[in-house]
């Protein structure tokens, strides 16, 4: 079983994107800029966007995290918006979801413009994706499509089952696997809550992507024998053993099922750290598409 470290893959990357930086100031241009939109103090969401902007500093880039309070109305984000994309001095910038109940998510990631979307969630990234033209990958499952490249996972031909349709992870991931692509060139089944047989369809698989959000839901005996296993899930359960009171689960019962892989990749230290990678390529595209 070869585990797919996503730690030490995305550490590679981020020293080639840093090398890139040092290329653009050296020849006088100023580095890729990110900005990251928070509105509201969730944990959890706080916690990502300060990694995320933690990571664009390692590697060279400008980063402005700009926090608003729960209470901002749509109208005021909108301006935001409309602010963040005339800005000439900033490339890409993310707006962490989920938003308080009272702003439209669909009506905030309209107004995102397109070149600056480096989270890939605006339809026509959607929709290029889909045609297989130049655009922002999703940053998940752009990430993952870089992991399963980086080790040479075989995938063509191959049975790829995806758990979850989300248009996050699991729908996308779906659409980058199926395309004539390397990785990719895989039939592929996407399943969800209302799907019937789920097990026998996981034992039919070659490859299977667990984002369903349910810690430990894989087991052992719904894996085939060489198996490459994709865990996106992180929950985190309470843990009093733990200084944060709290540890990451993904959805896949990972003492049960690594036995049984070719490939794996752990919680942590797989899928996420390879999410935010993504973003940082993102991003230093569209400073080079300038
Ligand atoms: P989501 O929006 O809640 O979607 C979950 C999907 O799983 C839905 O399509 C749902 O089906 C399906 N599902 C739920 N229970 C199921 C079951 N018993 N059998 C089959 N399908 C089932 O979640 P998400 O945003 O895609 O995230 C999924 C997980 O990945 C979460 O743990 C999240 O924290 C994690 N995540 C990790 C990263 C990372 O960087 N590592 C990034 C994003 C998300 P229905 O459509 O029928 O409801």
């Amino acid at each position: 079983m070869t585990l797919l470290d996503g730690l030490a893959t995305s550490r590679q990357i981020k020293s080639e994107i840093a090398q890139s930086v040092e290329s653009i100031v050296q020849s006088g241009g100023r580095p890729p800029h990110l900005a990251a939109v928070l509105v509201g103090d969730d944990g959890a969401s706080l916690t990502y966007v300060t990694s995320k902007v933690k990571s664009c500093e390692e590697v060279g880039f400008r980063s402005t995290l700009i926090r608003k309070e729960a209470s901002t109305s749509e109208a005021e984000l909108l301006d935001l918006i409309a602010q963040l994309n005339a800005n000439e001095e900033l490339d890409g910038y993310i707006v962490q979801l989920p938003l308080p109940k009272h702003v439209d998510e669909k009506k905030v990631l309209l107004a995102i413009d397109p070149r600056k979307d480096v989270d890939g969630f605006h339809p026509e990234n959607v929709g290029r994706m889909v045609l297989g033209l130049p655009c922002y990958l999703p940053a998940t499952p752009g990430g993952i499509m870089e992991l399963l490249r980086r080790y040479h996972v075989p995938t063509e031909g191959r049975h790829c089952v995806v758990i979850g349709r989300s248009h996050i992870v699991g729908l996308p991931m779906s659409i980058l696997m199926q395309r004539n692509t390397s990785p990719g060139n895989c039939t592929v089944t996407i399943t969800h809550s209302k799907t019937k047989g789920l097990d026998e369809l996981c034992r039919q698989a070659d490859i299977i992507v667990a984002a369903l959000g349910r810690p430990e839901f894989l087991k052992g005996d719904m894996v085939k024998e060489g198996a490459v296993v994709i865990d996106v899930g992180i929950t985190r359960v309470p843990d009093a053993t733990k200084k944060s009171g709290f540890r990451l689960l993904g959805d896949v019962e990972f003492s049960s099922v690594s036995p049984k892989c070719s490939f794996i990749t752990p919680v942590p230290g797989g899928v996420g750290p390879m999410t935010i990678v993504t973003l940082l390529q993102n991003t230093l595209q569209a400073r080079l598409e300038k």
